[in-house]
């Protein structure tokens, strides 16, 4: 063209995915419900960052949350009850190059999990973690989970719960090695969605804890969540979450964090009255297990056989 020869290469992507490339069937919960908005926001977030379905794996649990999978149209794993944290780890440590997810309920991370949710939070291995909290057993149909508040009245306890629940954020924040911590609520898409964004971000295990619509269940707590604009408070930091002004005006009440305080973050945690969103702790530099199991990959096995060999020698009689 007019003589002149190109001398750059434009690196345009082989692919564009869509948002119908991420999603697969109609999703079975019920009207109203949170999920569906978290489902939503994350098939955004994957076509925001051009995630290819083929390296992309949902891991889940058992619950209503967990059918996550289904409806995702990438790798996924609906698995046993409570254990989608060793699973997503063991896919982790062998494929580091996928970008991994794990979907857990309240009743799933924080009751038969619970054992497993420590020692993930500990082994900071690179994953998006969302547990969607809506503080009872859903797909059972009303039994009591371990974050009900006290006082709830289920099928298990009819004349109310007689414990304390489980904070799932308090919990997270006084394990060793914790990495990434975060609070949004699911009716608030705006939020949630650069709350996803950020957790992805992070390398190293980002524990999102979503506040979760129930509708059928829950009412009582979805209208006391969603009226009360005064328990809402918006964490601010230029490190932090940030939504656009026009969405962080709808806050009634804001406060300046930063993340890298944890024992600020502990004491935000501790505080009942007022529910934070926005991001409660980062630590970039935690040590993530999974750079260790990588390091042996790409050796063939000859040459793993040859290693082994090497050290069984070394005890020979
Ligand atoms: Fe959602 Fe509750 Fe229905 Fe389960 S029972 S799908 S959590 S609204």
């Amino acid at each position: 063209m007019y003589g002149l020869k190109p001398d750059v290469a434009l690196d345009l992507p082989s692919k564009y995915y869509s948002l119908e490339d991420y999603n697969k069937g109609v999703a079975k919960w019920c009207p109203g419900c949170g999920d569906h908005a978290v489902l939503t926001n994350t098939q955004k977030l994957l076509r925001e960052k051009q995630m290819d379905p083929a390296k992309t794996v949902f891991v889940s649990g058992i619950g209503c949350s967990s059918r996550f999978p289904h409806y995702m149209d990438t790798y996924g794993f609906h698995g046993l009850h409570g254990r989608a944290f060793p699973v997503a780890c063991g896919v982790k440590f062998r494929r580091p190059d996928l970008d991994v997810f794990v979907i857990t309920g309240d009743g799933d991370c924080c009751s038969i999990g619970a054992g497993a949710w420590v020692h993930a939070i500990r082994y900071n291995m690179d994953m998006t973690v969302m547990l969607l909290n809506n503080e009872i057993y859903g797909l059972t149909k009303k039994q009591v989970s371990p974050t009900s508040r006290l006082g709830t009245s289920s099928n298990t306890t009819p004349d109310g719960s007689v414990l304390p629940p489980i904070h799932p954020v308090q919990t997270t924040l006084g394990v060793s090695n914790v990495s990434f911590v975060a609070q949004t609520a699911d009716w608030n898409p705006a939020h949630m969605y650069a709350t996803l964004k950020a957790a992805y971000e992070h390398k190293g295990f980002a524990f999102v804890h979503i506040l979760q619509r129930c509708p059928v269940f829950q009412l009582a707590l979805v209208d006391e969540w969603t009226s009360n604009k005064e328990a809402m408070c918006y964490l601010e930091n230029e490190n932090g979450i940030t939504v656009s002004e026009d969405i962080a005006k709808t806050f009634k009440s804001r406060l300046s964090h930063d993340p890298s305080d944890l024992s600020a973050a502990r004491d935000l945690a501790m505080e009942d009255d007022i529910i934070y969103l926005g991001l409660f702790y980062q630590n970039k530099n935690a040590p993530c297990y999974d750079d260790y199991g990588a390091s042996n990959l790409g050796f063939t096995i000859e040459q793993k056989e040859a290693v082994l060999n090497a050290e069984f020698d070394k005890y020979a009689i």
